[in-house]
């Protein structure tokens, strides 16, 4: 969602005549697009912030903004602690980048509702895969969680701007659409998202349809069919599930069982076979006792998802778990997660070496980050793939691929020919 946002301010800010740079040191201008949802991404944004100080002594034309969840949550608060920083604007005014700049100095954090009515340019990174916003905000209020603070009220985009942007995105050659949303099945607009996901999947040029984030209690029969049905919606799911126990998830208000929870897992599982599922947890709530989180370990080794994304709670201003009881020390929360982190690591290399020997639909994006002389891209399920050296893989390219190695991060496969 963030790095979208910063996709759409660059889109904004080349609007309004600027143009991005590789170098800091030769901008005019330099936004930093936070995240809030835990405080250590927050110690880290403050110490590079610092950085642009000595840069603004020998740039005095540089501006500094400060865009995202930390601007929102501290507005005025980022000035006072570095008050070198021009501008100030949450992700509720990404669309005011370009008017930040005109000159006044200033706080942008309001509500913003017609954000969501508006059609933001882009500069997207690639052009194989693209992000679209289908809703802003979120209404749920998880107690751990800042982003309905930060985000505001849950807005969904109109289902015609969202069909216009996708068609524009096809023409460009964008092969693969993910749409945006922190509960994308609470989507409304004159469509419901399964039917959104009709319309997407009718437009031609477009090869995949993915979605995040989906909310375990707003998961129904609807969005499931259409996974099943519509050919281009990816076999893939992140559902959040956060912990495994009752008690805990009551006190995080997610208004789900673990049982709810499994069901809805058994019942993706039935209806698309090769279903992908991951998710998100989180160790240490306040509160969570040993039987907790055994519960969490548990429900891991139940479900098997294929990847998950653990981390340890982190208190967060404004929101009702940070009043809690029975906040744990630091040492027994990264314990929990070492222990979530390391068995997890075992299920999904069991799971992704289960796939060697299969032939899987790759997605092309370009060359591989960590080998330069192979390309990678993704399966439907989501699963990185690394192709071995071969001459007719481009970037775009949807390749059949069958896998050699399944290894804990990724999988390792051999082109058989263009699908
Ligand atoms: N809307 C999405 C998630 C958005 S936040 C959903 O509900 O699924 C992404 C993830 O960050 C959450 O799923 C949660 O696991 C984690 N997270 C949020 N607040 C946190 C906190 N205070 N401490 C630790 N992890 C947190
Ligand atoms: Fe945060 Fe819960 Fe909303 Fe997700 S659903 S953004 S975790 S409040």
């Amino acid at each position: 969602m963030n790095v979208h946002d910063s996709e759409r301010m660059l889109g904004v800010l080349r609007q309004a005549g600027y143009a991005r740079v590789d170098d800091p040191l030769k901008a005019d201008l330099i936004v930093f697009n936070t995240c809030g949802i835990r405080e250590k991404a927050e110690q880290k944004f403050y110490s590079l912030l610092g950085r642009t100080k000595t840069m603004k002594r020998d740039n005095p034309g540089l501006k500094v903004a400060v865009a995202g969840c930390i601007a929102q949550q501290q507005g005025a608060g980022v000035k006072e602690r570095a008050p070198y920083v021009d501008y100030v604007i949450g992700p509720q005014n990404i669309d005011r980048v370009g008017d930040a700049l005109l000159g006044r100095k200033g706080i942008f954090t309001g509500d913003n509702p017609e954000l969501a009515q508006k059609d933001l340019p882009a500069e997207r990174d690639g052009y194989v895969k693209a992000w679209v916003n289908v809703m802003y905000g979120c209404n749920n209020f998880c107690s751990y969680c800042i982003v309905p603070y930060t985000r505001g009220r849950e807005r969904s985009r109109p289902a015609d701007n969202i069909l216009s942007e996708i068609k524009g995105l096809a023409a460009e050659g964008f092969k693969e659409i993910t749409l945006l949303g922190q509960n994308v099945n609470s989507y409304r607009g004159e469509l419901s998202f399964p039917e959104l996901l009709r319309f997407i999947n009718d437009i031609e040029g477009i090869e995949r349809i993915r979605f995040v984030t989906s909310h375990p209690k707003d998961l129904e029969e609807g969005l499931i069919m259409a996974m099943r049905d519509l050919e281009k919606v990816c076999e893939h799911i992140h559902l959040p599930i956060q912990s495994g126990s009752d008690r805990v998830l009551k006190h995080m208000n997610r208004k789900y069982t673990f049982d709810e929870y499994l069901r809805k897992t058994e019942w993706l599982r039935k209806a698309i076979p090769d279903i992908a599922i991951t998710t998100d947890i989180i160790a240490g709530f306040p509160g969570e006792t040993g039987d907790d989180h055994k519960a969490t370990v548990s429900a891991l080794k139940e479900i098997g998802f294929d990847g998950i994304y653990a981390f340890k709670y982190s208190i967060r201003p404004m929101t009702r778990a940070a009043e809690m009881d029975g906040h744990l020390p630091d040492e027994v929360k990264s314990e929990r997660l070492l222990e979530i982190l390391s068995l997890q690591d075992q299920i999904t290399g069991a799971r992704n070496k289960a796939l060697q020997d299969t032939i899987q639909e790759v997605l092309v994006e370009g060359p591989s980050e960590s080998d330069p002389e192979k390309m990678t891209g993704r399966t439907r399920t989501n699963k990185i793939v690394n192709i071995l050296p071969s001459h007719h893989v481009v970037s775009g390219m949807l390749l059949k691929v069958r896998i050699l190695k399944g290894q804990r991060h990724s999988l390792e496969g051999v082109a058989i020919n263009g699908l």
